[in-house]
């Protein structure tokens, strides 16, 4: 009778059994992966070297309960599973470790060195059916162990050690999890041979199979925000951590990034249901069109995707492709739809600067995809916008620390009363040699960089400091631009009032300006922003009238107190009799509605003299004053 232990082989089978279903059965991702597959092919394996075992040591106990061939058979059967379970886990792990290596000839390596060492192993085993050395039966049919037979232990500490070299040199571009598996299995395997020279009777190696598969889980599989459930592309973390590794490392890679821009009204118009299945659709096409590509969901309608980068005619021929069949409609059962979607590329010969400079440099790109229509590729030229991009950031960011910004005041001219009452603040910025950059350059950067906001309360102190020092008590009021972006913040009314009572201004001094763009985004929400701001005092001009798509009749339910006639308009009077006619049709017919006009761009007297003649309230432009600093508005206001 033998007395060898199997309690840690029984309690090794629950842990392969609980990894195996709950990597099956629960995960709710559809992809298989070649990784997740010899994963799985491993548990498996484990548990069949289990169950053999608990065979073979059930029948030893029991010699002559079937011939010594049997026996012989079934004991050879389990060294063998033994030899592949080596071999599959030291191959998922070479797998997992040069997962981010496009170069794949260590992987090459890899597998021959293990094909050579199973193969040795292999021999030995059929050696062993001649010489005993392994194990063999005595002339009672009693299992004896052989000279070699912890030879297994040694084809084990071989693989670790090659484990250990591939780790070490590619240590570049092993991610996070796999640092953390190549930390914690090595210790565990030394350990439990230890144990298992210690203690030759409790059987050891199902329970080496155990927590060796536990150690990959909990590094690999249990990270659920590494990946996106509803598509099976990888998180936007994923993505990040991979390019890092591929940058780290210098890889050369193509990254494409999609971003679908009519995904909302699909969910509108068919449903939610069917927009999910378009995205996993899409991704499914993207994660199998090329080798080594990697999907990525970066954001809720965003794809990137990471391919290693050949030739140049080679990734110009796959985004061409990737752009005709998303172009191409989608079908999913009875539902069809055509997609519209923006698509920014970036190649790099081997990535130089951070993952998130690589990201800032793709949403460049995105950016600019959209505003062009067309696909954009981060090339020389656009990086060159970029750093020019960035470079004005910055110093609309060091003019607001050094007060370098200026506010200009254009005097408005009211025509009636033949004198100046109003004036329009404007913002000025120059750069370090003292050229003048013109806000047209400024504030959309200022908008998308978030700084506006600096701005708007710089221009807002500007003004009530001009109000403070009681100077001009000609200027009845003065407006003030304000930003889409800060229209839409919701504390906005709050703020602009706190600081004109801080500052002892009265709110009809100031004027705000908005344009019909800000009342097409969200009118419910404008109508609301703008009756606040009436009910606080502070009134709002219409700007650049003439200038949008919105319908009038709409526009007139709006607290509008002044509409501000567009240059364009202005520009070909009094020559222009088109011109003129819709000039003298919108004064009557804001004068009808109790709306008073400001008409902007007046550069020649006889454009002046023609607005004075047909009765237009207010005029603004260079004929009458050009924006100037706070200092030099006397002559216009100094009564
Ligand atoms: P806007 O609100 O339409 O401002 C009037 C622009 O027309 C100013 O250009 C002004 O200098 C220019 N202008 C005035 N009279 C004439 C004229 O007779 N002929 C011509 N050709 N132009 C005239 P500026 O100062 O370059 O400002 C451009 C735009 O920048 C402004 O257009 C406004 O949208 C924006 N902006 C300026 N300051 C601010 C600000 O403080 N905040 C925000 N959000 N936007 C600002
Ligand atoms: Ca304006
Ligand atoms: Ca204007």
């Amino acid at each position: 009778m033998l007395d060898w232990t199997m309690v840690g082989e029984f309690y090794s089978f629950g842990i392969l059994l609980l990894l195996f279903f709950r990597y099956c059965l629960f995960e709710r991702c559809i992809a298989k992966s070649t990784r997740r597959a010899m994963f799985v092919r491993c548990l498996v394996l484990s548990m069949g070297l289990i169950v053999l075992n608990t065979v073979c040591v059930a029948l030893l106990n029991r010699p002559n309960l079937v011939p010594v061939w049997v026996n012989l058979a079934l004991n050879t059967l389990y060294f063998l599973s033994c030899i592949f379970c080596c071999s599959f886990f030291a191959f998922l792990l070479f797998d997992a470790m040069l997962e981010h290596v496009y170069d794949k000839h260590c992987l090459r390596r890899a597998v021959v060195v293990l094909i050579i060492l199973t193969s040795i192993s292999l021999l030995i085993l059929l050696l062993n059916l001649f010489t005993g050395i392994l194990f063999y039966f005595d002339e009672n049919g009693h299992y004896q162990r052989g000279p070699w037979n912890s030879i297994y232990y040694l084809l084990l500490m071989v693989e670790l050690a090659f484990l250990g070299i591939c780790y070490i040199r590619n240590r570049r571009s092993i991610s996070d999890q796999m640092v953390s598996v190549m930390r914690s299995i090595p210790p565990i395997v030394l350990l439990l041979c230890v144990l298992q020279f210690s203690f030759p009777n409790v059987l050891l190696n199902g329970t080496i199979c155990a927590l060796v598969s536990l150690a990959i889980f909990l590094s690999f599989h249990s990270h659920t925000e590494e990946h996106d459930d509803l598509t099976c592309a990888g998180s936007r973390k994923a993505f990040v951590a991979e390019l890092e590794l591929r940058s780290n490392s210098n890889q050369a890679v193509q990254i494409v990034q999609i971003c679908l821009l009519n995904l909302a009204d699909i969910n509108l118009h068919y449903s939610h249901k069917h927009g999910d299945a378009l995205l996993y659709e899409i991704s499914k096409y993207l994660r199998h069109c090329y080798p080594h590509v990697r999907v990525f969901r970066t954001g809720g309608t965003t794809f990137t995707i990471l391919l290693p980068l050949g030739s140049e005619s080679e990734a110009d021929s796959r985004l061409q492709e990737i752009e005709t069949r998303l172009q191409s409609p989608w079908t999913l059962g009875e539902f069809a739809c055509r997609l519209s979607c923006s698509i920014a590329e970036l190649r790099s010969q081997s990535l130089s600067g951070s993952a998130s400079e690589i990201i800032q440099h793709l949403e460049y790109a995105t950016t600019l995809a959209k505003k062009r229509q067309a696909p954009v590729r981060f090339d020389q030229e656009v990086d060159q916008q970029f750093r020019d991009r960035s470079s004005m950031i910055d110093l609309i960011r060091k003019a607001i620390e050094t007060h370098h910004f200026q506010v200009y005041y254009q005097p408005i001219y009211c025509c009636k009363k033949d004198l100046f009452c109003f004036a329009e603040a404007l913002l000025r910025l120059s750069d370090e040699t003292g050229r003048p950059i013109p806000p047209d350059v400024f504030i959309p950067l200022a908008e998308e960089s978030g700084l506006i906001r600096d701005l708007t309360w710089l221009v807002l102190e500007d003004i009530c400091r001009l109000f403070n020092s009681g100077k001009y008590p000609g200027l009845e009021a003065v407006s003030m631009n304000l930003s889409m972006q800060q229209f839409l913040d919701p504390n906005l009314p709050q703020q602009i009032a706190e600081i004109l009572t801080r500052e002892g201004v009265e709110p009809r001094k100031l004027k705000v300006e908005i344009t019909e763009r800000f009342i097409l985004h969200d009118e419910q929400y404008a109508k609301a922003q703008l009756d606040t701001l009436e009910s606080l005092g502070i009134q709002i001009y219409m700007d650049d009238f003439g200038t949008g798509y919105s319908n009038l009749y709409s526009l007139l339910q709006y607290p509008f107190d002044i509409v501000k006639l567009d240059r364009s308009l202005t520009a070909t009077l009094p020559e222009n009799r088109s011109a003129a006619i819709i000039i003298q049709t919108l004064l009557q017919l804001f004068r009808e509605l109790g709306k008073r006009v400001i008409v902007e761009g007046v550069e020649r007297a006889e454009q002046a003299a023609y607005l004075n003649s047909i009765y237009t309230d207010m005029a603004q432009g260079f004929y009458y004053a050009k924006p100037v600093p706070a200092e030099e508005l006397g002559p216009y206001f100094e009564r």
